[in-house]
């Protein structure tokens, strides 16, 4: 299969140039020329599946045109090889807890799957490649973590001052070694213009390869559809399902609308945003208009400029086919943590700021439909939030045990400017 950007249907790509060189130099992002298809029979045998062979059913065609398949089957084995259990919380909802990896969050899939791509290109490359990535909290310690150790690899992360928990800030500033970590005196938007920057330095690029592991690269992103699939053959019922996802940059949401367009059956997606909702007006007014990130308590979710939501046109050419497809809600931070207390009382049932946003959308949708089915991405464990779910529970979260042994380590991270000038130095220097 081939790829083109987002801005120019008609120069192809290879997906390992498209994984390498993270984002097309006309500043589009990379998409496949035509998405796969599965028949009905081969999505019905999931249910007797494991995860990583649903993984390498679904991943193949995207992929194995550069990487050779018993390659991508250890890929997909190493990548998925924790649970992603589907946890009813009410009758008719259930979580989809994606935070059973290393650093309890969903984008260890999608991270870990990239770091293990580039480093099966980079062997046969002489030269070190230098992954830059913004992070708004969970992407940075995924990303570490996915490419810790690994060889030619050097990655660099920055992270906005003062607006990611501790515990977020101590899985990506401990490990040291092949990973730099740069505190940026802005917000996530700011981190973000800097990688972006980047990408379009000539002079850089000329230096140094570099390559993005934010969800604009496509091998992080087209992994994350493979849970839609999963979660898909663990429900009980065959009725519509409706999945809700909490969205910042619209990449989990975006490997959901690739997996339905696939032939996965869904009904309808809720993209759940907090206060930062510029999806959310976009699909009322059918204007896009990027406005400056707001903090919230699901930080993770705080972005202003969405950087999916060009593979999200791509797919749907005018606002009515997106509406079709897609509805939006966007919630308070009180909203968020009077459902954390709710569902916590009725149910037992300990969710992260993100999971209640999702939690939310779909609860909003479902109400007007009562006889359907619905699934929430819970993306982060409750405990990465602690400070923010526990005094609303009130009690303290179990610690789980990919965390004790970081709780010690010291971090190391270098603070800069929002500045390109001094963030380039430092690129060119490490
Ligand atoms: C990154 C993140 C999100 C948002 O995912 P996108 O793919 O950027 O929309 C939601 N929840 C958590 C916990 C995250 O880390």
């Amino acid at each position: 299969m081939n790829y083109i950007s987002t801005k120019n249907k008609s120069t192809q790509y290879s997906i390992k140039d498209a994984i390498i060189s993270g984002l097309p130099n006309d500043n589009g992002l990379y998409i496949p020329a035509k998405i796969p298809s599965f028949p009905s029979e081969i999505i019905d045998q999931f249910k007797g599946n494991s995860l990583s062979e649903i993984a390498y059913t679904v991943l193949l065609p995207y992929f194995s045109e550069e990487i050779e398949s018993d390659v991508l089957k250890g890929i997909c084995d190493d990548t998925f090889n924790f649970e992603i259990p589907l946890t009813p919380v009410t009758e008719n909802i259930y979580s989809l807890e994606l935070y059973h990896g290393p650093t309890l969050a969903f984008k260890d899939i999608g991270a870990r799957f990239l770091a293990r791509c580039l480093s099966y290109f980079a062997k046969n490359e002489n030269k070190k490649v230098k992954v830059i990535v913004a992070t708004s909290g969970d992407t940075g310690s995924a990303v570490a973590h996915g490419f810790y150790n690994l060889e030619n690899i050097e990655v660099v992360i920055l992270y906005p001052k003062g607006r990611i928990s501790d515990l977020q800030e101590k899985q990506m500033t401990c490990l040291g070694g092949n990973i730099t970590a740069l505190r940026v005196d802005g917000n996530f938007d700011d981190c973000q213009r800097l990688v972006k920057t980047a990408f379009l330095d000539t002079d850089l690029r000329k230096k140094i390869k570099v390559t993005s592991a934010n969800s604009i690269n496509i091998a992080r992103f087209i992994p994350q559809s493979v849970y839609y699939y999963y979660a898909l053959s663990q429900l009980p019922s065959k009725l519509p399902v409706t999945i809700s996802v909490p969205s910042g940059n619209f990449g989990n949401l975006t490997a959901g609308l690739y997996a339905k367009q696939t032939g996965l059956s869904i009904d309808k997606f809720i993209a759940s945003t907090n206060i930062n909702k510029v999806f959310t007006d976009y699909l009322e007014t059918g204007e896009y208009t990027p406005v400056k990130s707001k903090k919230s308590i699901s930080n993770a979710m705080d972005v202003g400029d969405p950087s999916n939501l060009a593979r999200i046109q791509s797919l749907f050419p005018t606002i009515d086919d997106l509406r079709k497809e897609v509805i939006s809600y966007s919630f308070t931070d009180e909203e968020t943590r009077d459902t954390i207390k709710a569902v916590f009382n009725k149910s037992g049932y300990i969710l992260d700021p993100h999971g209640a946003v999702g939690y939310l959308g779909l609860k909003k949708h479902l109400d007007s439909t009562p006889t359907r089915v619905g699934v929430f991405l819970e993306t982060a464990h409750p405990i990465k939030f602690r400070e923010t779910v526990e005094p609303v529970i009130g009690k303290t979260i179990d610690i789980p045990n990919q965390l004790i042994p970081l709780l010690d380590r010291k971090s190391h991270y270098t603070d800069i400017s929002s500045e390109y000038t001094e963030f380039k130095s430092i690129l060119l220097g490490c």
